[in-house]
């Protein structure tokens, strides 16, 4: 039986970045067939009930803070996503814990998936999003993958 391991949805083709645009990555299409992997697609941001498209989103402090409480996620109009956010994270793990998934390719840098960096405070500083923090703590190995390639 084939290996299933988590996408990010938006590198698949599916527009659902917050300019309701993707970021289909061919060169990990293409690896993935290599691999015989089945691609499981997951959006944790509209999986948290915010629209698409939405307002561009940061954490205020590291991602492991923000799910310790010591931080927030907040619109680029001052709004608290904070909620929305976890709920995405946890949505990603429920799915991984249910279907059985080891391994989940992120895209990078975004806020919920980025894995070697995100966005905190305006800056893309090194460090993973919340999705990424919550399902490596949980021993899912994360890759972070471009995008558009
Ligand atoms: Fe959704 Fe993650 Fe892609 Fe953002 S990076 S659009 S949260 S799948």
């Amino acid at each position: 039986e084939p290996e299933r391991v988590l996408v990010s949805a938006c590198l698949l083709g599916r527009d659902c970045t917050y300019k309701a645009g993707n970021n289909r990555d061919s060169i990990l299409l293409q690896r993935l067939r290599e691999e015989g992997a089945v691609a499981v697609p997951f959006c944790p941001e509209e999986h948290g009930g915010l629209g698409t498209p939405r307002p561009p989103a940061d954490l205020t402090a590291s991602a492991a803070d923000v799910l310790a409480g010591r931080g927030r996620i907040v619109t680029d109009g001052g709004v608290d996503v904070t909620a929305e956010f976890l709920a995405g994270a946890e949505g990603a793990l429920a799915l991984c814990r249910r279907e059985g998934l080891r391994r989940a390719f992120l895209k990078e840098r975004s806020p919920s998936c980025g894995c070697a960096a995100t966005h905190v405070n305006g800056e893309v500083v090194p460090g993973p999003g919340v999705t990424a923090q919550l399902l490596g703590d949980a021993g899912i190995e994360c890759e972070g993958v471009e995008g558009r390639q």
